[in-house]
């Protein structure tokens, strides 16, 4: 161990299991409700209770709905301070509040909010943290087994931190169910809501929100059904595009698409873009590489239009359609039109 590695710590101090709970203007990010109810199960393991932590303002429905979708406690921090998001208030009263209780792991939506305050909380816990987490258990002594791919998507790596606690991990949004809220839990006083004391104040932060300005993304993990286009579109966008609308699909892409400057990136399906799971999932000129099908092979239903038999793709698809994409997309879509 060396001076980087902070106090030497007593694992058993540390118990139970955090999760952040995400929101913006009233709206929770669909990952918090992911972990939720992935950490349930890891709590059940260790025998911890199943925390839930969440920061901003006016935070009661929130609270309440952690409760009603499992958690045993949700610690609030509820000050006008928070709104709009900011790294370091945010960064500054998780970590007070992770120092003061000692959770044993700690879990984050691998949001653009989460990637950007985790850190903050890490470093100064000497805790590590393990970023782009897709799967995660943990063994009988408590320590998280926290897998995520490495070497381009070839393996997957377990990450371990047996010496040091919390362990902290970044998980990607999409790749867990969430679970239905159960409103008997609320009527029950299944579990405690804890405000929790206020660290900060505006004299403590050394950034300024001087204007926000909302684009219009759209969310492909939350969609339904989607048409994604690869390299094989060519750039032409349009026959995809019929049929995503004709089906009423969100558009999505392989990275090859996305580093054309055909589509937007925050569209981009894989290991390095958004991991979806929709109930129809349509590859339009697109290969199959490793790093594609990580991100949609949890779809329930894959379609392939590619040309060329022996891509990949078909292995992963439950239809395929050899034949030329831009005369397979407007013939799809004829008939869809006529039924
Ligand atoms: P290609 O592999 O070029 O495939 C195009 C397909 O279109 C071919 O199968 C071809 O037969 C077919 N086609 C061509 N013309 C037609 C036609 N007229 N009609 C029908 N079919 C046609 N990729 C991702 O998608 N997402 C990621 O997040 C991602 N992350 C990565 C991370 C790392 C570290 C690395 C190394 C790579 C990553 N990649 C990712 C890239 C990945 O390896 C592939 O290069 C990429 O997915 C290929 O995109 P594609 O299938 O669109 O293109």
């Amino acid at each position: 161990m060396t001076d980087d590695d902070g106090p030497a710590i007593d694992p058993d101090e540390y118990e139970d299991v955090w999760v952040f709970v995400e929101e913006h203007d009233g709206d929770v990010m669909p990952v918090s409700w992911e972990l939720l109810a992935e950490a349930k199960a890891l709590a059940e393991t260790t025998g911890d209770d199943l925390v839930a932590l969440t920061i901003g303002e006016d935070l009661d429905d929130v609270a309440e709905e952690a409760i009603a979708r499992g958690a045993d406690r949700v610690l609030v921090a509820d000050d006008p301070v928070f709104e709009p998001y900011r790294a370091d208030p945010y960064g500054e009263q998780f970590r007070a509040m992770v120092e003061d209780r000692k959770p044993s792991i700690v879990l984050i939506g691998g949001t653009h909010t989460g990637r950007d305050f985790a850190g903050r909380v890490a470093v100064p816990a000497h805790a590590g943290l393990t970023a782009d987490v897709t799967e995660i258990d943990v063994d009988d002594e408590g320590v998280l087994q926290a897998r995520r791919p490495a070497f381009g998507g070839d393996i997957l790596a377990t990450i371990l931190c047996e010496e040091h606690r919390p362990q902290m991990a970044t998980i990607r949004p999409g790749v867990f169910e969430a679970a239905e809220p159960d409103p008997d839990r609320i009527d029950s006083d299944a579990g405690e809501i804890v405000d929790v004391e206020v660290v900060v104040d505006e004299d403590d932060a050394v950034s300024e929100v001087l204007e926000r300005e909302v684009g219009e993304t759209a969310d492909i993990t939350e969609a339904d059904r989607i048409v994604a286009v690869g390299h094989g579109v060519e750039g032409d966008l349009g026959p995809a595009r019929e049929l995503a609308e004709a089906i009423d699909a969100e558009l999505a892409a392989s990275r090859a698409a996305v580093d054309e400057g055909w589509i937007d990136g925050a569209r981009q399906v894989g290991q390095t873009g958004k991991t979806v799971r929709p109930e129809l999932y349509v590859a339009v000129g697109i290969s199959g590489a490793i790093q594609h099908v990580e991100g949609m092979n949890k779809s329930d239903t894959v379609v392939a239009i590619n040309d060329d038999p022996n891509a990949p793709i078909f292995d992963h698809a439950d239809y395929g359609i050899v034949g030329d994409l831009f005369e397979v997309c407007p013939a799809l879509v004829e008939r869809l039109e006529t039924e």
